[in-house]
């Protein structure tokens, strides 16, 4: 089969790019669930810009910059910023209900952020921006879109990508077009603990490296410092806007310890934040208290959080002290692209959360991820929309459905836990370079008891979380010091 473009991923990078692509050529957009299933629908706390009077671009360069230790890639930063504000007014323009305040778009603040410029809605950002997007690309003609459809590899020969292989409906099928669009996702579900929806299984980044792509920055995760400590899966998250709006972390023995550690106490970069909580859980318990803030004024701003830990957890956010832990969260890197979303690879670009542009550095700061997968998918459609290339087929060995038996599925099952019990212990907040030496040795044990390769998506990502937790250790095990996320002990 044909098509001009192919996107596969449906939160806002992909659903962006493809609103944009439509007008250009015929897009098929893949995703493995329903359309809403992403980790941008889950995102509560905002979308950075500057927007303020008082905020100016390279005061939003520079705390992106020391959030991200210095590691990151200027030029990108200052693109990213740059092109902010347009960013929100597009989403705006598109339909997405930012919180306004007297008739002016409500600012918050977060963690790293010297200025208020986190536009929100509610505490359900994402869902806002995803919903509003999905409406628009189901009305679109020119987009048709395969739900529930599993993008098992990339048809790609000597650096040139010319589709992708997909699942769909228990069949194989290989899609060829001008150029294909990874917009997958993060990688959290490699982790035990994670806020990342059971999307988040590393499927691009493992297809890309499997086809030549390169990667950077794998080994930069960044840990929330504030997730729900109650086992469910995933982790519900606290968003840092509580911080942001004045909630306070205390110990177990009642007191407030982040003023002793970072000048910005609670609102210092999430790596210092999640570090000191995992060394206080070791005397005890630690809580997120907003307490002492008007009942109202919590239930008014925070209604989707305050209703979640009510409805399900039986705490009551104006009252109790609620408990937390760090947990997964995000990956700084991803695969390598340039400005314009490029890989080293002909015809496939990467978005979002997957692909690293060089923005957040060795720890992303609050609020950019959003700003970044809606930036680089708008400017990397405005040079895919110009592609006006023969689409061309190439073969490939053809893939049978191969039926796979409970036994097998059952074992993929096991070593999906081992690895993300693996990846927490060990490739976690605090490393040592022996533990992750040893962390390699069991993986590569693990893939010996996978197939080669499988048509089963159970499987197929599992041997994607192996791969992708192979590029993360293997890039923490050459940085030899610790930088922002990548704690060394
Ligand atoms: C709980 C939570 C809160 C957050 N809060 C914020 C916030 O307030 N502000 C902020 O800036 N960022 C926030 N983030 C991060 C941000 O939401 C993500 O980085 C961003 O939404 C990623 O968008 P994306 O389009 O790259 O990927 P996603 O939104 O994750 O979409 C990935 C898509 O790819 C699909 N997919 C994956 N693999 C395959 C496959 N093999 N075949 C087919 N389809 C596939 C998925 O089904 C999904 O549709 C938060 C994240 C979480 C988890």
């Amino acid at each position: 089969m044909k098509t001009d473009f192919i996107i596969v991923g449906s939160g806002i990078a992909g659903l962006n790019a493809a609103l944009n692509i439509a007008e250009f050529g015929k897009v098929l957009l893949i995703t493995k669930k329903r359309l809403i299933e992403s980790s941008t629908n889950f995102a509560q706390g905002g979308i950075a810009a500057v927007l303020a009077k008082t905020d100016d671009f390279k005061k939003h360069v520079k705390d992106t910059m020391i959030a991200g230790c210095f590691h990151n890639n200027r030029e990108a930063v200052k693109f990213m910023v740059k092109h902010g504000p347009e960013a929100i007014k597009k989403l705006m323009n598109l339909g997405v209900k930012f919180e306004i305040i007297e008739k002016k778009l409500a600012l918050t603040r977060e963690g790293g952020h010297s200025k208020n410029r986190i536009a929100y809605a509610g505490d359900r950002t994402g869902e806002e921006i995803e919903k509003t997007l999905v409406a628009l690309v189901e009305k679109n003609p020119n987009i048709t879109i395969w739900e529930n459809t599993f993008a098992l590899d990339l048809i790609a020969k000597n650096r040139m990508c010319y589709g992708v292989r997909v699942i769909k409906n228990n069949r194989v099928i290989d899609v060829f077009s001008r150029a294909v669009i990874l917009a997958t996702g993060g990688i959290g579900q490699i982790y035990k603990y994670t806020t990342n929806p059971e999307i988040a299984t590393a499927d691009g980044i493992a297809m890309a490296f499997k086809a030549g792509a390169l990667t950077q920055d794998m080994e930069f995760i960044q840990f929330h410092p504030t997730a729900l400590a109650i086992e469910r899966k995933p982790l519900f998250l606290l968003s840092e806007s509580l911080r942001g709006e004045g909630a306070i972390l205390i110990n177990s023995k009642g007191e407030r310890f982040m003023c002793h550690a970072h000048k910005l106490a609670e609102l210092a970069p999430r790596d210092i934040v999640a570090r000191e909580i995992y060394s206080q859980q070791k005397l005890g318990p630690v809580y997120l208290d907003i307490s002492h803030k008007n009942a109202a004024f919590i239930r008014k701003r925070f209604p989707k959080i305050y209703s979640t830990l009510k409805k399900k957890y039986s705490l009551d956010l104006t009252r109790d002290k609620i408990p937390v832990t760090p947990a997964a969260h995000y990956l700084c890197g991803g695969v390598k692209t340039n400005l314009n979303g490029e890989t080293n690879i002909k015809n496939l670009c990467c978005l979002g959360e997957m692909a690293c542009t060089g923005v957040h550095g060795a720890n992303r700061l609050a609020s950019n991820s959003l700003l970044e997968a809606m930036v680089f998918s708008e400017h990397a459609a405005e040079k895919i929309k110009i592609k006006r290339d023969e689409i061309k087929t190439v073969n490939k060995p053809a893939l049978h459905l191969t039926k796979i038996s409970s036994s097998q599925t059952c074992a993929s099952r096991v070593i999906k836990e081992e690895i993300k019990t693996l990846m927490w212990n060990n490739v976690g907040i605090l490393r040592s370079k022996s533990r992750l030496r040893e962390t390699l040795v069991e993986l590569r044990r693990l893939e010996k008891l996978l197939p080669a390769s499988t048509t089963n998506i159970e499987i197929a990502e599992v041997k994607n979380m192996l791969t992708v937790a192979r590029l993360i250790i293997e890039a923490a095990i050459k940085r030899k010091k610790s930088l922002g996320c990548h704690f060394v002990v």
